[in-house]
């Protein structure tokens, strides 16, 4: 392929109604260079959706949630030329969410439950494909689970980069020279041909790795906010949008919390060299964040990012003094689930560290199993009700004042666990949830304002 692609990927508020919608049509216009967009679900879809596959529901409540979703798309659906040749396919992915919602192993069964989750994507990169093409786009709806293939953990399935890599080339890369390629995100497919999924916020991933494959020249993540900031804009008004931001900072950042980026997707970014945008599809005319492999300027700080739902284990155990291996015994207990630490402080009888835990996750479910399986050697302390807060920026080991500057902010909350020191880029602590909020506010106000 002798082209130089862009990837621009749409997020659930830019692809929510027809009118916003529209707007991405015409960010995609604006770069000649686009030929592959990769769409989120429509706002709100993913998490109707969410509540069909894992909460037990009467039949009336499933049927109100489907009427739920249903709205939503017919919004969009009404406000085409064509309505009625677009309609039947609709109603063919509209039976299959009520397929599956009603479906009696729904709860039971992770396949399942991945299949349903990927509906929203699926209806959305119909729409936003049929809107494009009256937009005068010559664009076609592609099922990425043609190329986008991945591992079995359903809910938070691995790619298969080799495979990945491949199939673009022979698949998509073809097609690019005619047409725009409107594909989903989020969504996957097994070795078996079964979908699954890349975990809550994936469709930035998927944009990042078909960036990766197709050679692309740029990666576009257009959202609702105007770049990356300084920290949440939701936390803190004072908050803005910074110009640049180096590959390590934003996958900082996207690890620690900053939802404006899936925590995966600076890596093929990373890998392929790739910059990344990031910027606002209803006001791209101010500009946003690109995020490049060498800033100009390397501050010791460049945000602050919060993580929610935050989980502190602690094991403990006489047998730990002295003993040697114990270590590796917890962590490969931890290993073996999948599960990944953040924080970790050690003591002589004790091991203390924190997991994620979000509602539904994957995570949650293995942690039971996790837990119990390291209560078989030791006692173990599981407290709840905590954030991450997590400073990010260069060479903040190396750099003198920068804890004291940090805890001098903070000197009037409680802090359970810090870290830093393993990495320049970060520094985290462990907060009560309930401080999280005022904790970045005021650490913005000292570091940034
Ligand atoms: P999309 O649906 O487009 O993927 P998300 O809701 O996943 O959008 O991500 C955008 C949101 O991320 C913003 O509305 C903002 O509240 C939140 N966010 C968290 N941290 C940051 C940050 N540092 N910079 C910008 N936005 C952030
Ligand atoms: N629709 C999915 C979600 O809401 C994926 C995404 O939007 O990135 O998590
Ligand atoms: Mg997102």
């Amino acid at each position: 392929m002798t082209q130089q692609v862009n990837v621009a990927k749409f997020g659930g508020t830019s692809v929510a109604n027809f009118a916003t919608i529209v707007n991405c049509a015409a960010v995609v216009k604006q770069n000649p260079a686009t030929r592959v967009v990769v769409v989120s679900a429509a706002a709100g879809i993913t998490n109707l959706l969410v509540k069909l596959a894992f909460t037990p529901l009467s039949q009336a409540d499933i049927a109100e949630v489907v009427e739920q979703i249903k709205t939503i798309e017919y919004n969009i659906l009404n406000h085409l030329d064509n309505v009625q040749s677009i309609e039947p396919k609709l109603i063919d992915l509209l039976n299959e969410v009520s397929e599956l919602a009603y479906h009696e192993e729904i709860l039971h069964r992770l396949d399942l439950k991945d299949q349903l989750l990927s509906m929203g994507e699926r209806m959305s990169s119909l729409l936003c494909s049929e809107v494009f093409k009256q937009q005068g786009i010559p664009a076609l709806n592609f099922d990425v689970r043609k190329v986008l293939i991945t591992d079995d953990t359903y809910g938070e399935a691995s790619p298969e980069l080799d495979e990945i890599n491949t199939r673009a080339k022979a698949i998509m890369a073809p097609d690019l020279a005619t047409s725009v390629l409107v594909t989903q995100g989020f969504v996957g497919a097994d070795s078996n041909g079964n979908t699954t999924t890349l975990g809550r916020g994936g469709s930035d991933f998927t944009a990042a790795l078909l960036a990766e494959a197709l050679n692309a020249k740029s990666c576009e993540i257009w959202t609702d906010v105007i770049g990356v900031y300084t920290t949440d804009p939701r936390i803190t008004q004072a908050a803005r949008p910074l110009p640049e931001l180096s590959f390590e900072e934003a996958a900082e950042m996207a690890t620690f919390g900053a939802k404006v980026l899936h925590p995966a997707t600076m890596e093929p970014a990373l890998r392929a060299d790739i910059p990344v945008f990031v910027g606002s599809s209803s006001e791209p005319e101010k500009g946003g964040t690109w995020i490049v492999r060498d800033c100009e300027v390397e501050p010791p700080y460049r945000a602050i990012t919060r993580r929610r739902e935050q989980v502190m284990v602690t094991v403990k155990t006489p047998k730990m003094l002295y003993a040697q291996g114990y270590l590796e015994k917890v962590f490969g207990i931890i290993a073996k689930h999948k599960l990944s630490v953040d924080l970790v402080t050690t003591s002589e009888i004790a091991i203390s560290f924190t997991l994620d835990n979000p509602p539904n996750s994957v995570a949650e479910r293995l942690n039971k199993q996790t837990i119990a399986e390291l209560e078989t050697m030791s006692e173990v302390t599981v407290e709840k009700g905590f954030d991450l807060v997590t400073v990010v920026g260069n060479h903040m080991q190396t750099t003198k004042g920068v804890s004291s500057r940090i805890f001098a902010a903070i000197s009037d909350y409680n802090l359970r666990m810090i870290c830093f020191g393993a990495n320049p880029h970060n520094m985290s602590f462990l907060v009560n949830e309930t401080d999280s909020a005022e904790i970045v506010t005021v650490l913005h106000q000292s570091l940034f304002e």
